[in-house]
Protein backbone atom coordinates (compact mmCIF):
# COMPACT_ATOMS: atom_id res chain seq x y z
CA UNK A 1 0.00 0.00 0.00
CA UNK A 2 1.21 3.69 -0.63
CA UNK A 3 0.05 5.93 1.88
CA UNK A 4 -1.69 9.46 0.84
CA UNK A 5 -3.78 10.27 4.00
CA UNK A 6 -2.69 12.80 6.16
CA UNK A 7 -2.06 10.69 9.08
CA UNK A 8 -0.83 8.19 10.21
CA UNK A 9 1.49 8.81 7.11
CA UNK A 10 4.53 6.80 6.12
CA UNK A 11 7.52 6.46 8.10
CA UNK A 12 11.36 6.83 6.86
CA UNK A 13 13.31 3.79 6.93
CA UNK A 14 15.47 4.93 10.23
CA UNK A 15 12.03 5.60 12.07
CA UNK A 16 10.78 2.21 10.77
CA UNK A 17 14.06 0.66 12.63
CA UNK A 18 13.04 1.84 15.71
CA UNK A 19 9.59 0.21 15.70
CA UNK A 20 11.27 -3.13 15.14
CA UNK A 21 13.36 -2.73 18.64
CA UNK A 22 12.81 -3.56 21.89
CA UNK A 23 11.20 -0.66 23.84
CA UNK A 24 14.03 0.75 26.22
CA UNK A 25 13.66 1.36 30.07
CA UNK A 26 13.22 5.11 30.23
CA UNK A 27 13.31 6.32 34.09
CA UNK A 28 17.09 6.98 32.94
CA UNK A 29 19.60 9.54 31.80
CA UNK A 30 19.94 8.17 28.58
CA UNK A 31 16.46 8.57 28.00
CA UNK A 32 15.77 12.06 29.25
CA UNK A 33 18.87 13.14 27.33
CA UNK A 34 16.60 12.20 24.12
CA UNK A 35 13.96 13.97 25.05
CA UNK A 36 15.75 17.22 26.25
CA UNK A 37 17.33 17.13 22.67
CA UNK A 38 13.80 16.91 20.95
CA UNK A 39 12.70 19.48 22.84
CA UNK A 40 15.32 21.71 21.18
CA UNK A 41 14.65 20.97 18.28
CA UNK A 42 11.28 21.37 18.46
CA UNK A 43 11.70 24.69 19.68
CA UNK A 44 14.43 25.34 17.01
CA UNK A 45 11.93 24.15 14.51
CA UNK A 46 8.59 25.97 15.88
CA UNK A 47 11.23 29.28 16.08
CA UNK A 48 10.01 29.20 19.43
CA UNK A 49 11.63 31.50 22.16
CA UNK A 50 13.78 30.37 24.59
CA UNK A 51 12.55 30.12 27.55
CA UNK A 52 9.55 28.57 26.32
CA UNK A 53 8.73 24.99 26.97
CA UNK A 54 7.78 21.45 25.69
CA UNK A 55 5.89 19.13 26.97
CA UNK A 56 4.44 15.49 25.55
CA UNK A 57 1.10 14.21 25.97
CA UNK A 58 0.85 10.15 25.62
CA UNK A 59 -2.33 10.54 23.64
CA UNK A 60 -3.37 11.52 19.77
CA UNK A 61 -3.38 15.43 19.00
CA UNK A 62 -6.93 16.25 20.33
CA UNK A 63 -5.38 15.08 23.72
CA UNK A 64 -2.85 18.13 23.26
CA UNK A 65 -6.15 19.94 22.56
CA UNK A 66 -8.52 19.51 25.27
CA UNK A 67 -4.77 19.19 27.61
CA UNK A 68 -4.56 23.62 26.04
CA UNK A 69 -8.26 24.42 27.10
CA UNK A 70 -8.33 22.88 30.41
CA UNK A 71 -4.79 24.19 31.39
CA UNK A 72 -4.85 27.50 30.33
CA UNK A 73 -8.75 28.62 29.81
CA UNK A 74 -11.09 29.11 32.67
CA UNK A 75 -15.36 30.42 32.85
CA UNK A 76 -13.17 33.75 33.63
CA UNK A 77 -11.80 33.80 29.84
CA UNK A 78 -13.87 34.93 26.46
CA UNK A 79 -12.30 33.43 23.51
CA UNK A 80 -12.80 33.05 20.07
CA UNK A 81 -12.74 30.07 17.84
CA UNK A 82 -12.09 29.56 14.52
CA UNK A 83 -14.92 26.75 13.45
CA UNK A 84 -14.05 25.97 9.44
CA UNK A 85 -14.26 22.19 9.63
CA UNK A 86 -15.04 19.03 11.82
CA UNK A 87 -11.05 20.60 14.13
CA UNK A 88 -12.51 24.20 14.20
CA UNK A 89 -15.70 22.38 15.59
CA UNK A 90 -13.79 20.07 18.19
CA UNK A 91 -12.13 23.42 19.63
CA UNK A 92 -16.11 24.79 19.90
CA UNK A 93 -17.08 21.30 21.93
CA UNK A 94 -14.26 21.36 24.15
CA UNK A 95 -15.31 25.29 25.04
CA UNK A 96 -18.52 23.59 25.70
CA UNK A 97 -17.61 20.69 27.53
CA UNK A 98 -15.15 22.95 30.19
CA UNK A 99 -17.65 25.84 30.20
CA UNK A 100 -15.55 28.55 28.53
CA UNK A 101 -16.94 31.76 27.44
CA UNK A 102 -16.92 31.71 23.85
CA UNK A 103 -17.91 33.08 20.43
CA UNK A 104 -17.04 31.32 17.29
CA UNK A 105 -16.49 32.53 13.31
CA UNK A 106 -18.15 29.80 11.61
CA UNK A 107 -16.72 29.48 7.94
CA UNK A 108 -17.90 27.22 5.20
CA UNK A 109 -16.26 25.15 3.75
CA UNK A 110 -13.17 25.71 1.09
CA UNK A 111 -13.43 28.91 2.76
CA UNK A 112 -10.68 30.81 4.27
CA UNK A 113 -10.46 33.71 7.65
CA UNK A 114 -10.71 37.29 6.41
CA UNK A 115 -10.06 40.50 8.21
CA UNK A 116 -13.49 41.39 8.10
CA UNK A 117 -14.57 38.07 9.80
CA UNK A 118 -12.90 39.73 12.88
CA UNK A 119 -13.61 43.44 13.25
CA UNK A 120 -16.72 43.06 15.12
CA UNK A 121 -14.38 41.03 17.52
CA UNK A 122 -12.05 44.46 17.97
CA UNK A 123 -12.36 45.25 21.50
CA UNK A 124 -14.88 43.73 23.03
CA UNK A 125 -13.55 42.57 25.98
CA UNK A 126 -11.86 38.95 24.66
CA UNK A 127 -9.13 37.62 26.08
CA UNK A 128 -8.35 34.42 23.49
CA UNK A 129 -7.91 33.11 20.64
CA UNK A 130 -8.52 29.66 19.24
CA UNK A 131 -7.47 28.17 15.84
CA UNK A 132 -6.43 25.41 13.96
CA UNK A 133 -3.48 26.59 11.69
CA UNK A 134 -5.09 24.32 9.28
CA UNK A 135 -8.44 22.97 9.30
CA UNK A 136 -7.14 19.81 7.64
CA UNK A 137 -10.99 18.64 7.23
CA UNK A 138 -11.07 20.81 4.26
CA UNK A 139 -7.85 21.98 3.49
CA UNK A 140 -8.09 25.85 4.54
CA UNK A 141 -4.31 27.12 5.91
CA UNK A 142 -5.55 30.30 7.70
CA UNK A 143 -3.43 33.52 7.25
CA UNK A 144 -1.42 33.42 10.69
CA UNK A 145 -0.25 36.70 10.49
CA UNK A 146 -3.65 38.74 10.11
CA UNK A 147 -4.54 36.41 13.28
CA UNK A 148 -0.93 37.26 15.12
CA UNK A 149 -2.00 40.96 14.18
CA UNK A 150 -5.58 40.60 16.07
CA UNK A 151 -4.34 39.16 18.38
CA UNK A 152 -1.59 41.33 19.61
CA UNK A 153 -3.93 44.76 18.67
CA UNK A 154 -5.97 43.03 21.20
CA UNK A 155 -4.06 41.51 23.56
CA UNK A 156 -4.99 37.84 23.03
CA UNK A 157 -3.73 34.48 24.50
CA UNK A 158 -3.16 32.81 20.69
CA UNK A 159 -3.71 28.89 21.02
CA UNK A 160 -2.66 27.23 17.78
CA UNK A 161 -3.41 23.79 16.50
CA UNK A 162 -0.19 22.82 14.09
CA UNK A 163 -1.04 19.31 14.05
CA UNK A 164 -1.23 18.66 10.48
CA UNK A 165 1.04 22.11 9.28
CA UNK A 166 3.89 22.06 11.61
CA UNK A 167 6.64 20.87 9.45
CA UNK A 168 5.13 20.98 6.12
CA UNK A 169 4.39 25.34 6.42
CA UNK A 170 6.01 27.73 7.77
CA UNK A 171 5.42 28.37 11.45
CA UNK A 172 7.44 30.97 13.54
CA UNK A 173 5.72 31.03 16.98
CA UNK A 174 7.99 33.73 18.54
CA UNK A 175 7.31 36.39 15.59
CA UNK A 176 3.36 35.75 15.66
CA UNK A 177 3.54 36.10 19.59
CA UNK A 178 2.09 32.21 19.66
CA UNK A 179 1.28 31.10 23.08
CA UNK A 180 0.72 27.47 22.43
CA UNK A 181 1.41 25.33 19.49
CA UNK A 182 0.37 21.83 19.52
CA UNK A 183 1.51 19.43 17.29
CA UNK A 184 1.35 15.56 16.76
CA UNK A 185 3.80 12.09 16.15
CA UNK A 186 1.30 11.26 12.74
CA UNK A 187 1.21 14.02 11.04
CA UNK A 188 4.57 15.70 9.39
CA UNK A 189 6.55 14.25 12.37
CA UNK A 190 5.79 10.77 10.17
CA UNK A 191 5.94 8.76 13.46
CA UNK A 192 3.19 6.46 14.73
CA UNK A 193 0.22 8.03 15.91
CA UNK A 194 0.16 8.44 19.93
CA UNK A 195 2.32 11.42 21.39
CA UNK A 196 0.61 14.98 21.28
CA UNK A 197 3.84 17.46 21.31
CA UNK A 198 2.81 21.27 23.21
CA UNK A 199 5.26 24.29 22.77
CA UNK A 200 4.16 26.98 25.86
CA UNK A 201 5.45 30.62 25.93
CA UNK A 202 6.12 32.08 28.96
CA UNK A 203 2.84 33.43 29.13
CA UNK A 204 1.10 29.99 28.71
CA UNK A 205 3.33 28.82 31.81
CA UNK A 206 1.84 30.96 34.13
CA UNK A 207 -1.58 30.82 33.03
CA UNK A 208 -0.48 26.93 33.47
CA UNK A 209 0.65 27.95 37.06
CA UNK A 210 -2.20 29.74 37.49
CA UNK A 211 -5.40 27.61 36.56
CA UNK A 212 -6.49 24.63 38.36
CA UNK A 213 -6.59 21.53 35.86
CA UNK A 214 -9.32 18.90 36.98
CA UNK A 215 -7.62 16.30 35.81
CA UNK A 216 -4.61 14.42 36.62
CA UNK A 217 -3.26 12.60 33.85
CA UNK A 218 -3.35 15.92 31.17
CA UNK A 219 -2.39 18.36 33.98
CA UNK A 220 0.52 20.55 32.36
CA UNK A 221 1.58 21.53 36.28
CA UNK A 222 2.82 18.47 36.59
CA UNK A 223 4.36 17.60 33.01
CA UNK A 224 6.50 21.03 33.08
CA UNK A 225 7.96 19.66 36.69
CA UNK A 226 8.77 16.10 35.10
CA UNK A 227 9.86 17.97 31.75
CA UNK A 228 12.98 20.06 33.51
CA UNK A 229 14.66 16.89 33.72
CA UNK A 230 13.74 15.37 30.37
CA UNK A 231 10.75 13.15 32.07
CA UNK A 232 6.97 12.59 31.59
CA UNK A 233 4.75 11.93 34.82
CA UNK A 234 3.50 9.15 33.74
CA UNK A 235 4.53 5.92 31.48
CA UNK A 236 5.29 7.37 27.68
CA UNK A 237 4.64 6.20 24.86
CA UNK A 238 8.56 5.46 24.83
CA UNK A 239 8.77 4.04 21.70
CA UNK A 240 7.30 6.61 19.80
CA UNK A 241 9.48 9.55 21.50
CA UNK A 242 12.28 7.63 20.24
CA UNK A 243 10.92 7.62 17.17
CA UNK A 244 10.43 11.15 17.09
CA UNK A 245 13.91 12.20 18.29
CA UNK A 246 15.50 10.04 15.25
CA UNK A 247 12.99 11.85 13.08
CA UNK A 248 13.74 15.65 14.16
CA UNK A 249 17.57 14.47 14.03
CA UNK A 250 17.12 13.37 9.96
CA UNK A 251 15.14 16.25 9.81
CA UNK A 252 18.17 18.77 11.07
CA UNK A 253 20.68 16.43 8.94
CA UNK A 254 18.59 17.18 6.18
CA UNK A 255 19.15 20.39 6.28
CA UNK A 256 16.54 21.34 8.74
CA UNK A 257 12.90 22.60 9.15
CA UNK A 258 13.03 24.86 5.96
CA UNK A 259 14.69 22.19 3.87
CA UNK A 260 11.79 19.52 5.03
CA UNK A 261 9.21 22.56 4.23
CA UNK A 262 10.25 22.88 0.85
CA UNK A 263 10.12 19.06 0.37
CA UNK A 264 6.86 18.84 1.51
CA UNK A 265 5.59 21.95 -0.97
CA UNK A 266 7.76 20.16 -3.92
CA UNK A 267 5.24 17.12 -3.67
CA UNK A 268 2.07 19.14 -3.03
CA UNK A 269 3.11 21.37 -6.37
CA UNK A 270 3.67 18.55 -8.52
CA UNK A 271 1.02 16.64 -7.70
CA UNK A 272 -1.50 19.73 -8.17
CA UNK A 273 0.36 20.43 -11.68
CA UNK A 274 -0.23 17.16 -12.47
CA UNK A 275 -4.37 16.47 -12.01
CA UNK A 276 -4.80 19.61 -14.19
CA UNK A 277 -6.72 17.40 -16.70
CA UNK A 278 -8.36 15.24 -14.13
CA UNK A 279 -11.92 16.03 -13.18
CA UNK A 280 -11.57 17.37 -9.88
CA UNK A 281 -11.79 20.42 -8.27
CA UNK A 282 -9.58 21.77 -5.56
CA UNK A 283 -11.83 23.15 -3.20
CA UNK A 284 -9.78 25.57 -0.74
CA UNK A 285 -9.49 28.99 -0.92
CA UNK A 286 -5.95 28.82 0.99
CA UNK A 287 -4.34 25.44 0.48
CA UNK A 288 -1.47 24.23 2.97
CA UNK A 289 1.51 22.18 1.42
CA UNK A 290 0.41 19.11 3.75
CA UNK A 291 -2.87 18.42 1.66
CA UNK A 292 -4.71 19.15 -1.53
CA UNK A 293 -8.83 18.62 -1.19
CA UNK A 294 -10.44 17.54 -3.96
CA UNK A 295 -14.00 17.44 -5.19
CA UNK A 296 -14.37 14.78 -7.76
CA UNK A 297 -17.22 16.22 -10.86
CA UNK A 298 -18.17 13.26 -12.24
CA UNK A 299 -18.14 10.48 -9.34
CA UNK A 300 -18.67 9.51 -5.30
CA UNK A 301 -15.45 10.66 -3.64
CA UNK A 302 -16.22 7.89 -1.61
CA UNK A 303 -16.43 5.63 -4.59
CA UNK A 304 -12.75 6.82 -5.36
CA UNK A 305 -11.18 6.36 -2.34
CA UNK A 306 -12.15 2.95 -2.08
CA UNK A 307 -11.48 1.97 -5.31
CA UNK A 308 -7.93 3.04 -5.41
CA UNK A 309 -7.60 1.11 -2.41
CA UNK A 310 -9.06 -1.84 -3.01
CA UNK A 311 -7.52 -1.84 -7.00
CA UNK A 312 -4.53 -0.01 -7.09
CA UNK A 313 -3.29 -0.46 -3.40
CA UNK A 314 -3.03 3.03 -2.19
CA UNK A 315 -5.10 5.31 0.55
CA UNK A 316 -6.17 8.46 -0.45
CA UNK A 317 -8.08 10.12 2.45
CA UNK A 318 -11.76 9.94 2.21
CA UNK A 319 -14.15 12.78 3.95
CA UNK A 320 -16.77 12.13 6.27
CA UNK A 321 -20.32 13.06 6.80
CA UNK A 322 -21.61 15.57 4.72
CA UNK A 323 -18.69 16.00 2.20
CA UNK A 324 -18.50 11.84 2.25
CA UNK A 325 -19.43 11.73 -1.30
CA UNK A 326 -18.05 15.29 -2.73
CA UNK A 327 -14.64 15.42 -1.10
CA UNK A 328 -11.88 13.28 -0.41
CA UNK A 329 -7.98 14.27 0.39
CA UNK A 330 -4.56 13.68 -1.09
CA UNK A 331 -1.61 14.19 1.34
CA UNK A 332 1.62 15.05 0.64
CA UNK A 333 3.19 14.49 4.26
CA UNK A 334 5.55 11.44 5.29
CA UNK A 335 7.99 9.69 3.43
CA UNK A 336 6.55 9.87 -0.32
CA UNK A 337 8.14 10.74 -3.75
CA UNK A 338 7.03 11.80 -6.93
CA UNK A 339 7.36 8.24 -8.38
CA UNK A 340 4.58 7.22 -5.49
CA UNK A 341 2.16 10.31 -6.86
CA UNK A 342 2.66 9.36 -10.45
CA UNK A 343 1.84 5.51 -9.37
CA UNK A 344 -1.65 7.85 -7.85
CA UNK A 345 -2.43 10.16 -10.80
CA UNK A 346 -1.51 6.87 -13.31
CA UNK A 347 -4.41 4.87 -11.16
CA UNK A 348 -6.80 8.24 -11.68
CA UNK A 349 -6.17 7.78 -15.29
CA UNK A 350 -7.04 4.10 -15.47
CA UNK A 351 -10.12 5.17 -13.79
CA UNK A 352 -10.83 7.79 -16.04
CA UNK A 353 -10.45 5.48 -19.07
CA UNK A 354 -12.48 3.21 -17.91
CA UNK A 355 -15.46 5.84 -17.41
CA UNK A 356 -15.37 5.74 -13.87
CA UNK A 357 -14.66 9.16 -13.34
C1 LIG B 1 -5.15 15.34 12.97
C2 LIG B 1 -5.60 16.62 13.55
C3 LIG B 1 -5.99 16.74 14.89
C4 LIG B 1 -5.91 15.64 15.91
O1 LIG B 1 -6.46 14.47 15.58
P1 LIG B 1 -6.09 13.16 16.41
O2 LIG B 1 -6.87 12.15 15.65
O3 LIG B 1 -6.54 13.35 17.78
O4 LIG B 1 -4.60 12.99 16.31
C5 LIG B 1 -6.37 17.96 15.36
N1 LIG B 1 -6.38 19.05 14.59
C6 LIG B 1 -5.99 18.99 13.31
C7 LIG B 1 -5.99 20.24 12.52
C8 LIG B 1 -5.59 17.77 12.74
O5 LIG B 1 -5.20 17.73 11.47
Amino acid sequence: MINFTVGPVQSSEAVLAIGAEQVPYFRTAEFSQIMLESEALIKKFAYATEDSKVVYITGSGSAGMEAAIMNTLSPKDKAIVINGGSFGHRFVELCELHEIPFSEVKLSAGKTLKAEHLTEFEDKGYTTFIVNKHETSTGVHYDMNLISDFCKRNNLFLIVDCISTFLADPFNMSELGADIMITGSQKALACPPGISIMVLSPKAIKRIEETKCKCQYLDLKIALKNAERGQTPWTPAVGILCQIHTRLQEIQANGGVEAEINRTAGLAKYFRENIKNLPFEIISESLSNAVTPLHPTTASANDIFLKIKDEYGMWICPNGGEMKDSVFRVGHIGALTTADYDKLIDAFKDLQAKGVI
